[in-house]
This record gives structure tokens, sequence and C-alpha cells, in this order.
């Protein structure tokens, strides 16, 4: 059983320091971010690291990104080389973007899967930020799920999937984005989305020219070489079969929902469309509500028993591409567009 703490109302710095005393003697601290909760160890030592793979049953060659408190703790990790880069930092930390950046020695092969690079961000969370800086060490942190499963966004939904397997909880309550960062590499002076999510395309194109990764929403093929290891693997999928629907036009869109509605299916649904279908759940009006609540659903939609999940797409622009890229993998790419 791990050690529980409830900062849901109270962020007092004080309240960190057993936490981060477990950090530092090297064990693994469930904590909150702006995004998604992660599951944390002390970045810089190899041993608490490997733990988080076994507690998450995470693939050895995808790598952990490392959470920092100030730009010096950046120093400490990796070499900013390019002005793009510091740029790119400047403007986006502390915040919801994760930035890969060749790693130093100091930082451990087993964070990075084995890579040259490591992946680095900022979390602009009080309660992240006061630990790591506490801490005074990176804190590698996945996000707090069973690999596969949905990312974790409230205590509640991962406490029985991931208590028996870390030391130390700090609920801070529902997380304010709900999706995990924006994962960017620049390569050859551009800009390049491994991961979308808050931060987007246009946020990102003030400063350079940016490409999205064609795996952002397509498959990766058996003979692909992927930038970003985590790619590769299934992800955010709930054990009923789901699939995805999508039409600019939405009549069509919800012809092809109803058509694929029986009576033991499941409709995830925008807000103004849940009376047309027999058995819905919304996932909110606006792409925000969306991000924030769609691994919670995604989470519950098993305990119905449901022969199919069909879940209502957006538009693959803004916070939309990350809304799609998680959906996509929810359904594992079975995936409807007219
Ligand atoms: P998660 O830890 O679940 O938020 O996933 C982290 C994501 O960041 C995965 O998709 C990783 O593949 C990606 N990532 C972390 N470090 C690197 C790196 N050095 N190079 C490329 N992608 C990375
Ligand atoms: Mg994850």
């Amino acid at each position: 059983m791990s050690k529980y703490i409830d900062l849901r109302d109270n962020c007092n710095k004080e309240l960190l320091v057993a936490a981060s005393n477990c950090i530092k003697e090297g064990k693994l601290v469930i904590f909150p971010t702006e995004t998604v909760y992660g599951i944390g160890a002390d970045g810089l030592n190899a041993n608490a690291v490997k733990n988080i793979f076994i507690a998450k049953g995470r693939a050895s060659d995808n790598p952990l990104i490392l959470h920092v408190s100030s730009i010096d703790m950046i120093n400490r990790i990796a070499y900013i080389e390019s002005k793009l880069e510091k740029d790119l930092i400047n403007a986006f930390f502390p915040g919801p973007l994760t930035i890969i950046l060749k790693k130093k020695e100091i930082v451990p092969n087993i964070v990075c899967g084995n890579l040259d690079t490591v992946g680095v961000r900022m979390p602009i969370n009080n309660i992240a930020h006061d630990l790591i800086e506490l801490s005074n060490t990176p804190i590698a942190a996945p996000s707090a799920n069973i690999s596969g499963r949905p990312s974790g966004t409230n205590i509640k939904d991962i406490y029985d999937e991931l208590n028996n397997r870390v030391d130390y909880i700090i609920d801070g309550g529902d997380t304010n984005i709900g999706l995990e960062s924006t994962v960017i590499r620049v390569i050859n002076d551009e800009i390049h989305i491994l991961r979308p999510g808050k931060i987007t395309y246009d946020d990102l194109s003030k400063y350079g020219k940016v490409v999205i990764d064609s795996h952002v929403l397509d498959k990766v093929k058996a003979t692909d070489k992927v930038l970003s290891p985590g790619m590769k693997y299934r992800h955010y999928a709930p054990k009923t079969k789901c699939v995805l629907v999508y039409s600019e036009n939405n009549k069509k869109l919800i012809e092809k929902m109803k058509e694929l509605e029986s009576e033991n299916t499941l409709v995830i649904t925008h807000n103004k469309n849940i009376n047309l279908f027999k058995n819905a759940i919304s996932y909110g009006e606006t792409l925000e509500d969306i991000s924030h609540n769609i691994f919670k659903i995604l989470r519950s939609v098993d305990k119905y028993n449901n022969d199919l999940v069909i879940i209502e797409g957006v538009k693959s622009k803004g916070l939309g591409l990350a809304i799609m890229n998680r959906l996509i993998r929810a359904c594992s790419h079975n995936y409807i567009k007219i």
C-alpha cells in the first residue's frame, strides 16, 4: 500500500517534503501535472527509473520525459543546441510542451531507451513544480497508467490500478488539460510535432516552420522508422471494441453513427447530439472539454459491457489534432472517415 496525501484544496510546499524524500530515496511517486498524472522517480537514478518501467509494464525502448523546475536543471541534463530550441523553451516553458534535446552523459540510458536524446518538460502545475524543486533532481515521469491504458487524469481512476505499484500518491484533483504534453523535436531548423497536445501547430508556427509527423494520425508500419518510439505502441484503449467516426459534414457523420448503432452500443458524442442516440454519453461541448474529459470517459466504458463503442471524431485542427491522435489509438486505428 502506498502513502496518500490529499492536496486538492491545499498545496503548501511543506506538505510535499515527504514525497520529495521518497524521490530522493529512489522510490516512486504519483503526482499531478497540468496535463495528466505522472509516475515519477529520480531521473538520474537508473535503478529508480527501472522501477517505473516495471510498475507500468512499459517497453524498455519507450523513453521517459524528464521533468524540470528551472533552466539550470535543463542545462544539467541536455544541450540546447540551436536558437530555435532556445526560443521555444523561452516561449513555452513552463507549460505543456516537451522538447527532445541532445542528452548529456549524466542521464542514464534507461531513461532515453538508449537514444542520444532526452525529452524535457517544465510543468506549470504548482505541485509538480514544487516537488521537482524540493527533490532537487529532474523527475522522470511517464503518464500514470498501466501501459496501453488511458492516461490517468484523477486519482480515483487510477488508484486501484497503481496503488500497489508505487510508494506515494499525491492527489491534486482533476488535471486541467487532460491530454499529455505536445512533444516536439527541432530537426534542420524545423519543428517536428511527434505528439500533438495543448500547444498547437499554430502556437508553434510563430517560431518557425512546423512539420506534423505522419505517424500522428497514421498507423506505424513494421518497416517504418519512427522519431518517437511511443508512436509504435497500442495506447489509450478500453477493452471494449471502439470505432471512431468523422465527417466534416455533420449530417453524414450522424447518419453513419446511427447506422452503426444497435441495442448494445454506447455512443460517445458532442453535447448537442446526445439525444439522437439510444445510449449515449457526452464528452462536452468545446475541444477543451473533450480534452479534459476523454481519458476519464475511455476509462469508464468497459463497465457498461457494450459490444461496441462508437466515438464521434472532431476536426484534426488545433487541439482537435491532439484529441484525434488519442482517439485513433483508443480505437486501434478502427477509424471511419467519410
Ligand atoms: P508518456 O511518458 O506516456 O507521456 O510518453 C512519452 C512520449 O514521449 C512517448 O511517446 C515517447 O516516445 C516520447 N519521448 C520521450 N523521450 C523521447 C526521445 N528522447 N525521443 C523521442 N521521443 C521521446
Ligand atoms: Mg503514456
